[in-house]
């Protein structure tokens, strides 16, 4: 076997193994307040390598119990979006903008999305390589772009961030609510699938 050919099997190992250790470091975490107040940090789920990543707001009761993304009442509706759409969701990587649920479900602060980005998204985001970032919410938006714009005026568009595509959208949790949000969402997922952004 050629070293290129060789190089190519081995780099998607080298990857995962990576990102294995860094789930690690991010479940032992203690770099800012939000470790004082969980059960499980959540670092994120799926292979490297794929062609979405989606970014969600912070773990939620369940997410912070199982110590997964999106595996509450808001994960289930995510699935569905994703099924609804032809896209599967084990080959896609989801994370969330901090990986500790804040006391009472707060906003995380300024402070801890800077911490959380700097320490650990921004290292998920160069080893798992998306073709497209998915923002979901009005949190990761803040913590990529320093942007508080009303969402209603920006979703379904794209903004870039060091030649990295980011596509923004509603967080699942504020769609399940609001049925004028969910129809903007199921219409911002179906754009996801149609527009060739990978
Ligand atoms: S939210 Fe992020 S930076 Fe803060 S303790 Fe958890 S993993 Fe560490």
């Amino acid at each position: 076997m050629s070293n290129t050919a060789n190089a190519k099997i081995l780099q998607p190992i080298a990857g995962r193994k990576n990102l294995s250790r860094l789930h690690w470091a991010i479940r032992h975490c203690l770099k800012c307040p939000l470790h004082k107040s969980r059960i499980h940090a959540v670092p994120g789920q799926g292979p490297v390598n794929v062609d979405i990543m989606f970014i969600g707001e912070a773990p939620g009761k369940n997410e912070d119990l199982m110590g997964l993304p999106f595996v509450g009442r808001s994960g289930i509706f995510f699935n569905n979006l994703l099924l609804s759409t032809g896209i599967d969701r084990s080959q896609t990587y989801i994370t969330s903008a901090v990986k500790c649920r804040p006391p009472a479900n707060r906003n995380p602060s300024n402070d801890e999305l800077r911490i959380c980005k700097e320490n650990w998204l921004d290292k998920q985001i160069s080893l798992v390589d998306p073709k497209l970032i998915v923002l979901l919410g009005k949190i990761p938006l803040k913590q990529i772009f320093n942007r508080t714009d009303n969402l209603n005026n920006l979703h379904g568009r794209t903004l870039n961030q060091n030649g990295r595509t980011c596509f923004l959208t509603f967080h699942p949790a504020a769609a399940m609510r609001f049925p004028k949000i969910r129809k903007k969402m199921i219409q911002d997922f179906k754009r996801l699938t149609q527009d060739n952004f990978f």
